[in-house]
């Protein structure tokens, strides 16, 4: 038998835990799977009501042996009774630029639709490393009427025990939100570069989107895979230019790619590395897919 737990098993754990780490006042949002009646070194098995949903921490103090069975069927009897679960993701950068598609914003652009912000970063007024405040991040994943599911508010990802979520996972370098119908997704993952790589990593993704699009330039003409080297040479470089601004101190630039999608009955928005859209207000050139949504100061692409 294969170790990993089958989806609907998952579900179950999730559901019975209200989605989040029975463990006395614990409530963590990101669980694990720990099988304890039988363990799994005595039976190979995923039987739900010998398994407990459990935060990586307590789950670690399970497999040491420091609850009993009755302490652990309590648990699942008493779920998580905490009116949202929250989790402090620490990212503390310097500086960053945002990646989705094959754009890049500065950490002051955000995501705006109607009057309400759903991307967006700002520089923490408590906190500082050597007088530098790190960046904190915000951002919401709504269902399809418009209600906030999950949500980043301040590095702190937040859920309020909805069952219309089925995952959160966070593991250092990336953060994945998912709901039910998997039509509202996000996923954030964290890629950091050295100056002496970026180059060679722009050419990659560059020479790789010029080969299968035309795009289109700002002042309307549209560029193809045929036209000059240098032209894309001069995009590039003057792309480097621009992200070694945002390099840390110590000369890595962390890029905060993103994908997902939001799908509301008034608008969608697409973090896709797929889809190539120009909507008419926007200023540059974007593999953003969205419906009246503002994105606000990204990079100027072409000129
Ligand atoms: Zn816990």
């Amino acid at each position: 038998m294969n170790r990993s737990v089958p989806d609907n098993v998952m579900r179950i754990l999730r559901e019975e835990v209200n989605y989040g780490c029975p463990y006395p006042s614990c409530g963590q949002p990101i669980l694990m799977w720990h099988h304890f009646d039988p363990p799994w070194n005595e039976e190979n098995h995923h039987r739900p009501e010998g398994m407990i949903a459990l935060c990586p921490e307590h789950h670690r103090y399970a497999d040491g042996g420091h609850y009993t069975k009755a302490q652990l069927r309590k648990w699942k009897l008493n779920p998580n009774d905490l009116p949202y679960i929250k989790q402090y993701i620490p990212w503390t950068w310097e500086s960053f630029v945002y990646e989705i598609g094959t754009s890049y914003a500065s950490p002051s652009s955000y995501v705006q639709v109607n009057t309400e912000k759903i991307l967006s970063a700002k520089r923490d007024p408590n906190t500082s490393v050597f007088n530098i405040a790190p960046w904190l991040i915000s951002l919401s994943l709504v269902d399809e009427n418009g209600h906030t599911i999950a949500k980043i508010k301040d590095n702190y990802l937040i859920s309020d025990n909805s069952s219309s979520i089925i995952e959160i996972s966070y593991h250092g370098k990336n953060v994945i939100i998912k709901d039910k119908s998997e039509t509202n997704s996000l996923e954030l993952n964290v890629i950091q570069i050295s100056q002496k790589e970026l180059m060679s990593y722009l050419e990659k993704k560059y020479l790789e989107a010029f080969k299968n699009q035309t795009i289109k330039l700002l002042d309307g003409t549209i560029m193809k895979e045929v036209d000059n080297i240098e032209k894309k040479n001069q995009f590039v470089n003057d792309l480097f230019e621009t992200l070694v601004r945002y390099i840390n101190s110590d000369n890595k630039l962390n890029i905060l790619d993103i994908n997902g999608k939001i799908n509301t009955k008034t608008y969608s928005l697409n973090y896709t590395k797929n889809e190539v859209e120009f909507p008419n207000q926007m200023k540059f050139y974007s593999q953003w897919g969205f419906s009246e949504c503002t994105v606000i100061n990204p990079f100027y692409h072409y000129n």
